[in-house]
């Protein structure tokens, strides 16, 4: 027997390696059941080509618990190692400078920063063993079979063993304090979560199926009899969806995988994009589109990052665009590094071509659907625009994109492009300085009492609504510089588009300043501020309404926006329009006693506070008393 040390430079390696990975420990099985399967992977290419002769049967990748001895085996019929090859690849491991890298690395990063550095890989066996022993034959004629062992100090002893057949076993004694490594469910779990989609075959215990009995028996009818048989329990996929010909494959299978991704995911998603790209990275995966609606906040199904076939986490978080992470489904790629800390991850070169790569993808998606059949696509809009208008406010590139599919809903349903938006109401909902004004609702039954006299008017009216509405805005107000957004209850449908024109009003100066006092008397505060518009005499006596800006300003203070909290918290204020027209106007000036002028501005400004929500409480209380009483 041969004994030696691993070539490691400090001598506490595995007690460290153990700490900083404590919450990944299970990822152990993942490292061992890859080198695995590429070591089957190998050996069948180097059949296929000539080099060795061919390997009999079907070799699997198999994974076995012994409850007993406190075991669990990762055996493969790979290309197997040589005692030297041991030596070179797992001996003489890249441990140099350990000591001197964990000073650098802290805490989270030093997580992944170790991983990748030492090529962690089989070391982590260390992580839930003991001791680790790696009975190996390799493929090479004439080769020895050999059993090496390491209890988790740098010494280790090398001996010959038997074996019949090229490949390897690794035996993980595991130990006392990870014992959960050793029950079926647990292992069956994380196999499941990283080994779902490799590329041999994995066994993983026994299934019962039915099968023609061999005797060849027959029941009553005539039926050959099933007898149950147990089989191996093969628990991947190994050709998942995304390493296939998408014009091999039908919708149906594309759903099928959705589900297989999200089991606990009841709804269908609204389409997919299946990646291929080889130049000048590698990257193939399938992206599906869930239903949104407008809960953007709904559980995020994670998109799955994969590395050739091998599950490496489903946080993408900068690896794609942030809007992105809105969609489900996998990315395959070998060339994300997954040996640096996640705030590197954005700097690097790959990493920011695979995301641009992806919006680019996303947007032609979008604008595909929207070419090939644009009532589909306008039918699906609202599942559609959270995404798209969180796309346009974090990337430029896809906003300038989205342009070819973007569109503008009104009340009635309405889709319309930029183009044609503007066709139909660039003439009309033009004010005075030449900007188009698009009034808009955010809330079209609330509003209802804007909304209407707004499209009486032949106002086009736009709904725009939804968590991102009041930032998507000022981005279109900047993309496209002459349209303006208004919304319909930021002032009287009136003064809504500025004109020239000047309409008459049936109040001289004299009347109005007997009235303004009235009127603003029976506000409770003096954030209300009254002017006199000349509107059509069926308009509203009154209307109270906040400006646009204001309302801009006190939105974006309460998202913590536009840099107002030095400032302190912006007042309310608003604006109360008096019809000058109706005959409410003239029927308060020509009120004989002062108490009912005064009971008939109180009773109006009542009514047009109420119709905003702006009467709460006591006040409220009073108000519909005195309704009743006026009924009594
Ligand atoms: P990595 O897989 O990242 O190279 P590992 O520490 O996991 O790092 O493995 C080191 C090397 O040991 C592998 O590159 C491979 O050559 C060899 N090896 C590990 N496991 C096996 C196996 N089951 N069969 C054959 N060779 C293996």
């Amino acid at each position: 027997m041969q004994k030696g040390t691993i070539n490691v430079q400090t001598e506490n390696i595995f007690p460290i390696i153990k700490k900083f990975l404590y919450s990944d420990h299970e990822i152990f099985l993942r490292e061992l059941v890859s080198n695995a399967v590429d070591a089957t992977q190998k050996r069948r290419t180097l059949a296929k080509l000539g080099e060795i002769p061919a390997v009999e049967g079907h070799p699997q990748v198999e994974v076995v618990i012994n409850e007993d001895a406190s075991t669990l085996t990762i055996k493969d019929r790979g290309i197997g190692m040589t005692g030297e090859e041991i030596e070179k690849y797992i001996n003489q491991i890249a441990f140099s400078g350990a000591t001197e890298f964990l000073d650098k690395y802290q805490g989270e990063e030093a997580k992944t920063a170790i991983i990748g550095h030492f090529g962690l890989g089989f070391y982590s066996a260390f992580m839930v063993s003991e001791r680790v022993d790696i009975i190996s034959l390799s493929q090479r004629e004439g080769s020895e079979a050999v059993k090496w062992s390491c209890d988790g100090s740098p010494e280790f002893t090398l001996e010959p063993a038997t074996r019949d057949e090229a490949g390897t076993d690794i035996v993980l004694h595991i130990h006392e304090d990870s014992k959960e490594f050793l029950e079926e469910d647990r292992i069956a779990g994380i196999l499941n979560k990283y080994c779902k989609f490799m590329p041999e075959e994995i066994v993983f215990g026994t299934k019962t199926i039915q099968q023609d009995d061999p005797s060849g028996e027959q029941d009553e009818d005539g039926n050959v009899k099933q007898v149950d048989v147990e089989v191996p329990n093969v628990i991947n996929k190994t050709t998942p969806l995304w390493t296939r010909t998408p014009a091999d494959l039908t919708d149906e299978d594309y759903a099928e995988f959705y589900r297989d991704l999200y089991p606990m995911n009841f709804e269908d998603p609204l389409f997919h994009i299946h990646l291929n790209v080889d130049y000048p990275f590698n990257l193939t995966g399938i992206l599906y589109f869930p239903q949104l609606k407008k809960e953007m906040e709904l559980r995020r199904d994670k998109i799955h990052l994969y590395s050739n076939q091998v599950f490496i986490t489903d946080n993408v978080e900068n690896i794609v665009p942030d809007f992105l992470t809105l969609l489900h489904g996998v990315i395959d790629s070998p060339d994300i590094p997954l040996n640096v800390s996640r705030s590197y991850l954005q700097e690097d070169a790959n990493v920011k071509k695979i995301s641009s790569h992806i919006s680019k993808k996303v947007a032609d998606k979008l604008a595909s659907m929207f070419k090939q059949d644009r009532e589909a696509f306008a039918a699906q809009w609202d599942d559609l625009r959270i995404f798209i208008e969180y796309g346009q406010l974090t990337d430029d590139k896809f906003m300038e994109r989205s342009k070819k599919f973007l569109l503008f809903k009104d009340t009635t349903g309405a889709c319309q492009t930029y183009e044609e938006l503007i066709a139909a109401v660039g003439e009309v909902q033009k004010d005075k300085n030449g900007k188009i004004v698009l009034p808009y609702t955010s809330d079209a039954k609330a509003q209802h009492g804007f909304v209407q006299p707004a499209i009486e008017r032949g106002y086009k009216v736009l709904v725009m609504e939804g968590p991102l509405a009041a930032h998507v805005l000022q981005k279109l107000e900047q993309e496209f510089s002459d349209i303006q957004f208004k919304r319909v209850d930021s002032d009287v449908v009136d003064a809504l588009i500025e004109t020239d024109e000047a309409s008459t009003s049936a109040l001289n100066e004299e009347q109005e300043n007997a009235l303004k006092p009235l009127i603003e008397g029976a506000f409770p505060n003096d954030q209300y501020k009254v002017k006199f518009v000349p509107m059509s005499p069926t308009a509203a006596p009154i209307t109270i309404t906040r400006s646009e800006f204001m309302r801009r300003m006190k939105e974006q203070q309460a998202v913590g926006g536009g840099g107002f909290q030095m400032f302190g918290s912006l007042p309310d204020s608003y604006d109360v329009a008096i019809n000058a027209n109706h005959p409410l106007a003239q029927k308060l000036l020509n009120a004989s006693e002062d108490s009912e002028k005064l009971r008939i501005a109180k009773r109006a400004v009542d009514l047009a506070r109420l119709s905003q929500g702006l009467l709460e409480g006591e006040e409220l209380t009073a108000f519909i008393a005195s309704g009743y009483e006026e009924l009594a």
